[in-house]
């Protein structure tokens, strides 16, 4: 971004005299003090500490101007301050201009998973034909939001954003902000059903992402998730489904996966073969979400597939690694929850493998009074014949633990459990064997990464 002071102070409704600071010139906005550009509006908000008392740092350290909170008395006058109610109000009014001033058109995007994957793979597809700015990282909440939209280049056509959602009202408020052309829901899983008890509120709360959506926009979901094809019919806005049922608009046919690829053709363009460099048939449906706002920008299939094999992904969730001894990891530590887990166990059980398919699972959090229930209910994703090792971690787990010693006799399933990381990696070492294949996955809570970590040393 680049903008002058006065037309921040404009934007924020600035409560304090501020002309005689009109021409400064603001590059970018920070948060912690120890890390912002020169030419940064500093932006101090409630933390473990309170930000207000970094400012001076922020100041030492190059930036040119601080929002201050008009409840904590007299503003300093020894560098430029902006009095405004609340600085992340502030914040996000000062997106709120900056986008209306850029005037992108805006792509978002929620969903309990594969918003981040789906993201990258719009993002690929539009940056085909315009200037695309997209989420970094997992930018996704009131605060990610406007940062995303105030890092947009000011040549930027389309900005394809993810939105994050952890409970009721917070859609609502994000697709107001941002306003979107096209609104995307990926799907509705599991992910928080701690806060909202069942998944139909999940899937109410995820369709406050059309409330902000442009009377001509576009809204395109899951079309194979009752949930939202019943709360679709109050949308008045025009709509495009994807999935793999007949009556979807955007249907994926001929679904093929290796291991470390997927194919696909689509009834859209059915002469296009799309090809994702990832595992996992569940990152179909993502591409599908995509191939819909590719018809909506006017991109040619050609393109699109092109767009998939050449794009950046924020992070490779399921990311093959290799062990020390040899074998072969299948990393998916940032995430979990039931939903999740079942798709890569799903997409693991069909990887070629000479010796074992072992699984390691750690602890889905924010699953609530439902967690151990949701926990044992993993048990239906097993198949003796294709995973012939389980390693539990977590005190949750441990319910699926009981679940699988109860559905399987001990012949049948090598189980392991335990409470503790170390002994995990030490178990796992001593099991394992350079023919192998290991699925690693939980909660990003659970560390499961420091496993990893040994498992690769
Ligand atoms: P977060 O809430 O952490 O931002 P996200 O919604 O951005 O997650 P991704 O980062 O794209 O999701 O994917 C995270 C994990 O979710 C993947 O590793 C995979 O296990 C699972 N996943 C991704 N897409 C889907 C999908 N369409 N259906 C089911 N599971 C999926
Ligand atoms: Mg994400």
């Amino acid at each position: 971004m680049k903008m002058q002071l006065g037309e921040i102070a404009t934007a924020v409704s600035a409560q304090n005299e501020t002309t005689m600071w009109t021409e400064i010139e603001v590059s970018s906005v920070a948060f912690d003090s120890r890390q912002l550009t020169p030419g940064a509006l500093f932006v101090p908000l409630a933390g473990e500490r309170d930000g207000h008392e970094f400012i001076e740092q922020a100041m030492a350290n190059g930036a040119v101007a601080t929002f201050w909170k008009a409840d904590r008395g007299p503003a300093p006058t020894d560098y430029p301050v902006l009095v405004v109610d609340d600085p992340l109000t502030a914040l996000q009014e000062l997106s709120r201009h900056y986008l209306l001033k850029i005037n992108p058109k805006v792509v978002a995007i929620t969903g309990s998973n594969g918003k981040t994957t789906t993201k990258d793979m719009v993002a690929a597809i539009l940056a085909t034909r315009f200037n695309v700015t997209k989420t970094q990282d997992n930018f996704n909440n009131e605060i990610g939001v406007p940062v995303t939209i105030l890092a947009m280049e000011p040549n930027t056509e389309i900005l394809v954003i993810e939105l994050g959602m952890d409970r009721p009202g917070q859609l609502d408020f994000l697709s107001k902000l941002v306003s979107p052309d096209l609104a995307i829901i990926t799907m509705i899983g599991e992910a928080h059903i701690e806060f909202f008890g069942t998944r139909g509120k999940i899937a109410d709360a995820k369709m406050e992402i059309t409330h902000g959506l442009k009377e001509d926009g576009l809204f395109v979901f899951d079309g194979d998730e009752p949930l939202l094809q019943e709360r679709a019919t109050a949308v008045e806005q025009r709509q495009m489904t994807f999935g793999r049922q007949t009556a979807d608009e955007m249907v994926a046919t001929e679904v093929q996966t290796t291991e470390t690829a997927t194919t696909f053709k689509t009834n859209q363009w059915p002469d296009q073969l799309f090809e994702l460099p990832m595992i996992g048939d569940y990152n179909v449906n993502n591409a599908l979400a995509a191939l819909c706002v590719a018809q909506a920008y006017r991109i040619s299939a050609s393109d699109a597939a092109q767009a998939f094999l050449d794009m950046n992904l924020t992070k490779n969730r399921a990311e093959w690694v290799d062990g020390a001894a040899g074998e072969r990891i299948l990393s998916d530590v940032y995430n979990s929850n039931p939903t999740a887990v079942k798709e890569v166990m799903a997409a693991f059980s069909q990887v070629d493998v000479a010796g074992t398919r072992r699984v390691v699972l750690g602890d889905m959090l924010e699953l609530g009074a439902q967690a151990d229930a949701l926990h044992a209910s993993l048990a239906s994703a097993f198949d003796p014949q294709l995973i012939q090792a389980v390693y539990l971690v977590g005190p949750h787990m441990k319910a699926l633990y009981d679940e699988l010693l109860k559905q399987y006799p001990e012949t049948a399933l090598h189980l392991y459990q335990t409470d503790e990381l170390a002994t995990l990696t030490a178990q796992l070492q001593t099991d394992m064997t350079s023919a192998d294949a290991v699925l690693i996955k939980g909660s990003h809570g659970i560390h499961l990464e420091t496993v990893l970590a040994e498992l690769k040393a």
